[in-house]
């Protein structure tokens, strides 16, 4: 992408609602811009990242055998009616009527659709286990919206809802989407702890909440220091294995983890002091696990392989891409900007002509450019005629991983300046070599 074609409205100023590093930043990056309160348009910056970060949840719900549809922002009240949570949930749901004078409500979650579409087509054990899941914008009308996507009105959601045929397997399903919960935060970049957590309106009776630390977070949480280097199951997990996920499970739930809620003080104080870590916290995920508390009311059930009937044993498993990416720079900045991820970085490569009109520039940026594309790394080619020091700040406020520098001698001598936006290094290489160190 040129950026004299592109659209990256950078702000000069530091926009003063913004209280939180990772709000300032998204504004300024030009990635958001708010349309109404906890509202947010993605502007074509941020988009690229949501995209990324949904591809990154996408790849490992499917690995893990989880099956994507896609489910509509706008439900029926009438469903809520059925599992007694219209009346429940309060004035965190928008309620809307529509011309026939229909009640309707815009989705905060959807436990309930999806356990009508499961009990109009789902009848035999033989069809189990089932996960469904979608990535779709949901509303929850949040007392107190802020900290820009952190806490928006507004949120993109992945949620996926497994059924079983009974406690046992149903816990095989809460086993698999931990892991692949591990999984999906690990290649974000993130280190996201496991908490019990409790169960909420959603109900039910297991339940972790995955916690990013964070001095910004909203809840105070309580862990051993042995989380902050355990290793997360690699590509090869099997997750077919129920008694190796279980294993898995078992390990990450071991050393005391728990957010304010559910927190025990005489465990954690049985911990050795210098082990014991006190922080603030972002939920980036939970899972619960609730058995039959919709399946039951709801009248989804199938017939067993002894040909009885029974309520279906489900789980819902959430995960936050919005608030995600601003966990993620709040993870992974400095006071220069965003410091991406390769994984989820809008572009991988900044390429920047420092002088475009110079002829020499000019011809090795366009075959830098073209060989890069080429080569599946996503550019950024900044081919506008601005100074030397709002270049170089723009492109670390972006965060791009590499930034590749071609100037006037360089251009003529054959050497391209690269910069390491994570680490800082620069270093200094024949042009020719760039692209190969890069793919
Ligand atoms: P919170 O405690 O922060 O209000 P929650 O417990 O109400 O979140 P869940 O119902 O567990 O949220 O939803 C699953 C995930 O959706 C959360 O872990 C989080 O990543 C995301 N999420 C929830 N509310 C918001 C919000 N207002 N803005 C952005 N993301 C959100
Ligand atoms: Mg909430
Ligand atoms: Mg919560
Ligand atoms: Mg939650």
């Amino acid at each position: 992408m040129r950026l004299s074609r592109y659209f990256l409205p950078i702000l000069k100023e530091t926009p003063k609602e913004a209280e939180i590093v990772s709000h300032r930043l998204m504004l300024r990056a030009g990635m958001v811009r708010q349309q109404a309160a906890g509202i947010y348009a993605w502007l074509p910056l941020g988009k690229r990242v949501l995209d990324k970060v949904c591809d990154v949840i996408r790849e490992e719900q499917n690995r893990s055998g989880a099956i994507e549809m896609m489910m509509p922002t706008i439900q029926s009240a009438d469903l809520w009616r059925e599992s007694g949570r219209y009346d429940d949930y309060g004035k965190e749901m928008l309620r809307i009527q529509d011309r026939h004078e229909r009640d309707l409500l815009f989705g905060p979650t959807n436990e309930e659709m999806i356990t009508d579409i499961f009990r109009s087509y789902v009848r035999s054990y033989k069809d189990l286990p089932l996960n469904l899941y979608h990535i779709q914008w949901k509303f929850r009308d949040e007392v107190r919206p802020r900290f820009g996507v952190m806490r928006s009105r507004e949120f993109l959601m992945k949620d996926a809802y497994s059924f079983d045929l009974d406690y046992e397997a149903a816990k095989v399903a809460y086993d698999r989407m931990f892991v692949a919960y591990l999984r999906t935060f690990q290649r974000l970049g993130l280190k996201a702890i496991p908490m019990r957590a409790d169960t909420g309106p959603i109900g039910g009776e297991l339940s972790h909440e995955f916690i990013i630390l964070a001095s910004t977070g909203e809840s105070e949480v309580f862990c051993h220091r042995d989380f902050l280097d355990m290793t997360v199951p690699g590509e090869g997990v099997d997750f077919g294995d129920g008694a190796g996920l279980a294993d898995i499970v078992r390990a990450w739930t071991t050393p005391y983890a728990a957010t304010e809620e559910m927190h025990d003080t005489a465990a954690f104080d049985a911990i050795p002091e210098g082990d014991r870590v006190a922080a603030r916290g972002i939920e980036v995920g939970h899972i619960f696990h609730f058995g039959t508390k919709y399946s039951e009311p709801m009248g989804a059930s199938v017939t067993g392989p002894d040909g009885r009937e029974t309520p279906v044993f489900m789980g819902s498993y959430g995960i936050g891409p919005s608030r995600l990416i601003a966990a993620i720079i709040e993870a992974s900045h400095d006071e220069n900007g965003i410091r991406w991820p390769a994984s989820i970085a809008p572009f991988r490569v900044g390429l920047v002509n420092m002088k475009p009109g110079d002829a020499d520039c000019d011809a090795v940026c366009e075959r830098l450019y073209a060989e890069l594309e080429a080569a599946g790394l996503d550019t950024l080619y900044d081919d506008e005629d601005t100074r030397a020091g709002a270049k170089f700040a723009t492109m670390d406020l972006i965060g791009l991983p590499t930034q590749v520098i071609i100037g006037p001698r360089g251009a003529k001598s054959g050497e391209a300046e690269i910069k390491d936006r994570m680490t800082g290094e620069r270093q200094t290489m024949p042009i020719d070599d760039v692209v190969r160190l890069l793919s």
